[in-house]
């Protein structure tokens, strides 16, 4: 990945950190988890987001009027530049789409929930 700040392909991934969850750039405070690729499988990682998303389905399910979710973002500033540049970590955030997670992954879990909280989605995951 690219660095916001010297421009070149030496963004890495922490082993640990935090990842937020917007719906139509929407959030609840609880929209937040944390991670642990030293300590958790891919499957734990998944079953995280999966009760993450399902608690936001569950709440927006409640709306009276609902817009279908068309933008999806998982993100962090929990990411280091090898050449060590001193990122801004207030105002960066990178998706964590493709990296952590896959696009296939997160369209899985999007859809299944969507349709157990009978909400329409149309996410198009083209970053
Ligand atoms: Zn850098």
């Amino acid at each position: 990945m690219y660095c916001p700040e010297c421009f070149q392909n030496t963004l890495k991934v922490k082993s640990n950190g935090v990842i937020k969850l917007a719906f139509n750039g929407k959030s609840k405070a609880s929209s937040i988890f944390t991670y642990n690729l030293q300590k958790e499988t891919q499957d734990q990682l998944i079953a995280k987001l999966r009760d993450k998303i399902a608690e936001f389905f569950s709440f927006y399910s409640e709306f009276q009027n609902k817009s279908p979710i068309k933008n999806f973002e998982a993100f962090s500033s929990d990411f280091v530049c090898t050449n060590a540049c001193k990122i801004d970590y207030v105002n960066t955030k990178v998706s964590m789409i493709g990296v952590i997670f896959t696009k296939d992954e997160i369209k899985t879990v999007l859809n299944e929930q969507a349709q157990k909280h009978g909400l329409e989605i149309e996410v198009y995951l083209n970053h």
